[in-house]
């Protein structure tokens, strides 16, 4: 493919695969906000609010602190710090890391190399500062709404739009207002044209074929479906880890490991097959939990590691890699569920058999790039791919998002009117 051609598809599908000279991986580079804006007809979400932390003032998530001057004092009077001994789970974890280094390495390089797609991601990222623009009020803290006595009586007010039946005139469209309650409510949008919700003073932008569930971890039963038939192909589960950096941030409440061993994972995977995706962190004691007690648990095979690597605008990482406890990189692992050998003999879909790197600019503290259409070939069970979200924070066309805040990215100041 030219280099033309390769942007030009690139600016149609946010997808761009690399190649590198290592054939034991794919590299892509993925752009967040162009595979984002394919959901929307009538809104876009704005660069600067989804790369927020490429504008702001704060230091990105794993680069290295900027050291305060007392603190650099005092070190300075202590001499330098001796390197401490790796515990023998830091060891493994070290191992992992070094296994996996050759393989970033080479992805990132692909990208270094890939000059004309750098200059292009540089310029639409950069190129497109906005103040954002937050409306009246704060936004809506959904968290705390939904553990409030009043929980069960806020309600949603949602303007869905379809074109007029009645006549010619084209462009026309009908509104119709309902009101639903916000909590513990399957609330599904149809209809052609994305909706619009109110609740408290601020709106909602809400994808056309969308649905969520706004519920505690304690509802999560409510999503099993009514009939099999109506499992998931895609499962994607991006769990909220106890973890020091959420904690000290308070972005969001975390869960204990056990907690995660009750998803009904096998009774929302579709009879014809699943593909789990589920976001880990990078320690050792939770890979060790996850490996060998929670994918046993959910029923999920052949799992495979993909890398999600954390770019800058200017295509750099946005932290050493070998710093230890900051790593510029996550990492998600992937089986299948309910797809035996004869499923997987005729199947419709590529099965998964080598680690791949993701690379994007990560946006706001946390939020994921979306993984559907780099995955859809790897989907087993009928097209299209009906696709859930555990612990959403955002919706999408066609996919349930379940958690307590999946419109926490839909609220209108992450949008403009196209
Ligand atoms: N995938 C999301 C994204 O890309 O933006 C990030 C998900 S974040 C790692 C975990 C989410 O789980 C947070 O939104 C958090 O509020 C939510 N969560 C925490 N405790 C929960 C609970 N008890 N029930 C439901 N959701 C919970």
């Amino acid at each position: 493919m030219e280099v033309c051609d390769e942007l030009r598809s690139f600016e149609a599908t946010g997808v761009y695969r690399l190649n590198g000279t290592c054939t034991s991986a794919g590299a892509t580079y993925l752009d967040p906000v162009r595979l984002l804006n394919a959901s929307y007809q009538r809104f876009r979400i704005v660069p600067s609010a989804y790369y927020s932390r490429s504008f702001g003032p704060q230091h990105q998530e794993g680069e290295p602190e900027i050291e305060r001057p007392e603190k650099r004092r005092k070190r300075k009077r202590n001499q330098k710090p001796k390197p401490r001994e790796l515990n023998p789970m830091e060891r493994i974890a070290e191992a992992r890391h070094q296994e996996a280094k050759p393989l970033l390495l080479n992805a990132h390089e692909s990208l270094v190399k890939a000059k004309h797609l750098l200059e292009y991601i540089s310029k639409t990222i950069k190129g497109n500062e906005h103040t954002l623009d937050a409306g009246s009020g704060s936004e809506n803290n959904f968290v705390e709404l939904g553990t409030s006595w009043r929980a069960p009586f806020y309600e949603i007010t949602i303007c869905f739009r379809n074109p007029h039946v009645l006549g010619n005139e084209e462009g026309f469209f009908h509104a119709q207002k309902t009101s639903f309650p916000l909590f513990n409510s399957l609330i599904s949008v149809e209809g052609t044209d994305e909706a619009e919700g109110e609740f408290r003073n601020r709106r909602y932008i809400l994808p056309r074929g969308s649905c969520f569930l706004m519920a505690d971890f304690k509802r999560v039963r409510d999503l099993i479906p009514c009939s099999p038939n109506q499992g998931y192909n895609l499962i994607v589960v991006d769990p909220p880890w106890e973890n020091g950096c959420v904690r000290q941030k308070e972005v969001y409440p975390t869960l204990p490991n056990k907690n995660f061993l009750y998803l009904p994972v096998q009774q929302l995977a579709h009879p014809t097959g699943a593909l789990l995706v589920l976001w880990i962190t990078n320690r050792e004691k939770l890979r060790a939990f996850v490996e060998k007690k929670l994918l046993p648990s959910w029923g999920v095979e052949d799992s495979t590691v993909f890398y999600w690597l954390k770019v800058k605008p200017d295509g750099s990482l946005i932290g050493d890699l070998d710093l230890f406890h900051h790593r510029p990189y996550e990492c998600l692992l992937l089986g299948y569920i309910n797809v035996n050998a004869n499923a997987k003999k005729g199947s419709n879909f590529k099965l998964l058999e080598r680690s791949q790197v993701i690379m994007s600019v990560p946006g706001a503290h946390s939020r994921k790039p979306p993984l559907e259409k780099l995955l859809s070939e790897y989907i087993p069970g009928p097209k299209p791919s009906r696709c859930i979200e555990l612990f959403a924070r955002e919706l999408f066309p066609r996919w349930t998002s379940w958690g307590n805040e999946p419109l926490h990215f839909q609220d209108t100041m992450y949008f403009s009117e196209k």
